[in-house]
Parts: C-alpha cells; structure tokens; sequence
C-alpha cells in the first residue's frame, strides 16, 4: 500500500480542514481526536508522508514520540488521569483507520472506561476546553 496524499491527517497537515492543536514543532503535530475513546484522547502525527510505523524514517520515529512523551506527560499534568495509555495501530488488521502514522494518547481512569474507535464525534466546545488544560500544562 502507498501513501495517500488524500487521508484526513495529510489534509489537516495542509490545513485544508481544521483541527483542535495542542502542540507543533517544526517536525511534528498534536491535536485532539473527535471522536475520542476517553476524554482528553489525542493524537500525535510526524509532518511527513508514512502511512505506518514501518514507512517511517527513524529520525522522524524519533520526534514522533519525543513529542508523544511531551504531550502525553501534559496530558498526564492537566488531566490527572489515573493513567496514560499509547497505542499506535499499523494496518487495517490491526485497527488502523488513518493511513498517515499517529500515536494516540489516552487518559485512562481505570476499568473499562474506553467508548468504541472513532465512532461518534463528541461536543467540541468541551473537545476545545480539554485541549486548553493540555496546552496550559505544557512545559
Ligand atoms: P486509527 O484507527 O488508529 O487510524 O485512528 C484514527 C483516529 O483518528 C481515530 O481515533 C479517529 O477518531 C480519529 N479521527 C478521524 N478523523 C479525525 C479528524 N478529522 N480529527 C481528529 N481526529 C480524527
């Protein structure tokens, strides 16, 4: 499989559609998922064309999760969740949806508390008060 340059992550990276961002550097972008699996999931992706873990240059494998560490100690910082769990999905198998690499960050609190994968988009202005703690906790 190739790269799209159509996915929605290369899209937002282009700013054709908008998203809520919490960090960016000049390798990488963080921004909150919509249709989140807890509150406070966010998303971590490199400003590079990967699909997956395994089209991804080691360096920009290196920003990728220097900057998920930053923001998932943020998130750790501003949401205090009980814990923090990372997943990084390669391939429709294994539940990938975006063909553009991503590290996704969730705050756990414990037992089942995760809603199903990318189901159903949630109230964004609470999306943008979330993402407003997690800047705010950024060191
Ligand atoms: P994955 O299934 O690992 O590829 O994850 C893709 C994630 O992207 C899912 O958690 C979706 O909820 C999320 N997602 C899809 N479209 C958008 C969007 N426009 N903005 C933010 N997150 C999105």
């Amino acid at each position: 499989m190739t790269y799209d340059p159509d996915n929605i992550f290369a899209k937002i990276l282009r700013d054709e559609i908008p998203c809520i961002k919490v960090y960016e550097d000049d390798l990488t972008l963080a921004f909150m998922d919509i249709m989140p699996q807890a509150e406070g999931h966010t998303l971590v992706i490199p400003k590079t064309e990967a699909q997956d873990l395994f089209n991804l240059e080691p360096d920009m494998a290196s920003a990728l999760i220097r900057t998920t560490q930053k923001v998932a100690k943020a998130v750790k910082k501003g949401l205090k969740p009980k814990g923090v769990m990372l997943a990084q999905l390669n391939g429709a198998a294994a539940g990938q949806s975006v063909f553009h690499i991503h590290f996704h960050i969730i705050p756990r609190q414990g037992g089942i508390d995760l809603t199903l994968h990318a189901r159903d988009q949630a109230d964004m202005s609470k999306i943008q008060e979330i993402a407003e703690k997690i800047k705010a906790a950024l060191e």
